[in-house]
């Protein structure tokens, strides 16, 4: 069977899968999959603080004394600190408990308030890593389709100026299932 493609052009989207390590990525914006308290933690989080400095955290803080927490399916941004990125976009996916506590509709919403913020700010260029598919625990061939199923509906029903939206997948396995999803979405 052919192997479905790594890349898929929607409008003026390039939408791509590559194995990276995000924390190396000179874009626009990378996004976090953050926890609610935005002070850092396991996974993908604790690299980008780690590589990204003390800068980062600093900002978190100010974050979370004015909203107090940043609630599952929203998004902030930040300075990239010491990363070649610009910006940290910190999203919070849910947490998997059985798919019956709005998981789907906050992994959407934590993708679409994620391109949303980076078009606020005028960004072109976004990575994420695979929300919630982690420490999180949400399947990931439904984690992978509700994620290429929201860039899409993003990218269709919003005059975008973002040009290139990357996952930056951290295993042939992560990257076997966005594979697959990208054939069906
Ligand atoms: P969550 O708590 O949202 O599940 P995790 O960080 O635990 O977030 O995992 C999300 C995904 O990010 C996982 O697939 C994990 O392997 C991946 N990941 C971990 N470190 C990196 C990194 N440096 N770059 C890209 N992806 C990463």
């Amino acid at each position: 069977m052919e192997q479905p493609d790594t890349q898929k052009q929607i409008k003026n989207t390039l939408i791509k899968l590559e194995l990276a390590d995000i924390t190396t990525l000179s874009f626009d914006a990378v996004v976090n999959a953050a926890n609610s308290s935005l002070m850092g933690g396991a996974g993908v989080d604790g690299a980008i603080h780690y590589t990204g400095g003390p800068e980062i955290l600093k900002e978190c803080k100010q974050i979370i004394k004015k909203i107090g927490t940043l609630e599952s399916g929203k998004a902030v941004i930040t300075t990239g600190g010491n990363l070649p990125a610009r910006y940290v976009i910190h999203t919070v996916g849910p947490i998997w408990d059985g798919g019956t506590h709005r998981e789907a509709e906050l992994l959407t919403s934590a993708y679409r308030e994620s391109l949303a913020l980076a078009d606020s700010k005028g960004l072109v260029s976004i990575a994420f890593p695979s929300i919630s598919t982690g420490v999180f625990s949400y399947p990931i061939f439904e984690a992978s389709e509700i994620a290429l199923t929201a860039i899409r509906d993003y990218i269709l029903n919003n005059p975008t100026k973002i040009t290139l939206v990357l996952f930056a997948l951290f295993s042939h396995l992560d990257m076997g299932a966005y594979r697959r999803a990208m054939g069906k979405v």
